[in-house]
């Protein structure tokens, strides 16, 4: 019988259960989940080949760009003359939201995403000259197959006090959360962050839960889910258009 052993931390990890045909792998140290073995890049083209929602422009997420910013200006974490790279900017609306608040210095990067012509955006080699202050992957991290690696080339393009912040899918939150494998490969417990640190040659300043905005409406219908259809259409709210409701997400923040 193979032995698997955690991606982070080393420890003994079990095989805890199948989705889509993944393999879902959980260490026994950290708690960490991860898709075992990993998709392969064909795996991941073949999946990414149809997938169109990535750049998805709505007013709510937007709002929440706009929100991202704000806890990173009132943390101190950013401020005018800071270079932020937004990785796996996607539509690039936080990058936008930067921008129109005066941060000059702020640029996204996508490997799906060209930046031809586009001045908010930057190559790969652009990026990897480094010297960001601010890192962010917003959503990004569950992505990835390789995130040692990945954080580690990140922590070389930081400059001196630069620091990495990271929203992603936490398994120890009262929200639920889906296992979707192969576009969701990991699935950090709180502890895991800090072997993800460890092993990445970063230190972990902390890990907080992550509130978001969403339409009121899509959220009742979220916590309608389950309800019968005849139950359903006699709820009504009066709740403002958007309100900030919790997630099964957390913010970490890593220094190097
Ligand atoms: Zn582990």
């Amino acid at each position: 019988m193979n032995e698997r052993h955690c991606i982070l931390c080393g420890r003994q990890a079990f095989s805890l259960k199948v989705v889509n045909s993944y393999n879902i792998s959980k260490c026994t140290g950290c708690g960490l989940e991860y898709a075992d073995p990993m998709p392969t890049q064909a795996q991941l083209a073949a999946f990414y080949g149809d997938y169109a929602d990535f750049r998805a422009r709505t007013e709510v997420t937007r709002r929440n760009a706009e929100r991202n910013l704000d806890g990173l200006l009132d943390k101190g974490y950013v401020g005018p003359q800071s270079r932020i790279l937004d990785f796996g900017c996607g539509g690039n609306q936080f990058v936008a939201a930067c921008r129109e608040r005066g941060l000059g210095r702020s640029y996204g990067f996508d490997r799906y995403v060209f930046p031809d012509g586009d001045d908010l955006l930057v190559s790969l080699e652009d990026a990897e000259r480094g010297g960001w202050d601010l890192i962010c992957l917003w959503g990004v991290l569950e992505h990835l197959v390789d995130p040692v690696t990945t954080l580690r080339e990140l922590r070389g393009m930081l400059a001196e006090n630069g620091r990495i912040v990271c929203t992603t899918v936490c398994t120890e939150m009262r929200i639920p959360f889906q296992y979707k494998p192969p576009e969701h490969t990991l699935y950090f417990s709180r502890a895991s962050f800090g072997e993800l640190a460890r092993a990445s040659g970063l230190e972990l300043v902390c890990v907080e839960d992550y509130f978001m905005e969403q339409d009121a409406d899509v959220y009742l219908s979220i916590l309608l889910r389950t309800m019968p259809d005849a139950y359903k259409a006699r709820v009504s709210h009066s709740l403002p258009k958007f309100v900030e409701v919790p997630t099964n997400e957390v913010v970490a923040v890593f220094g190097r």
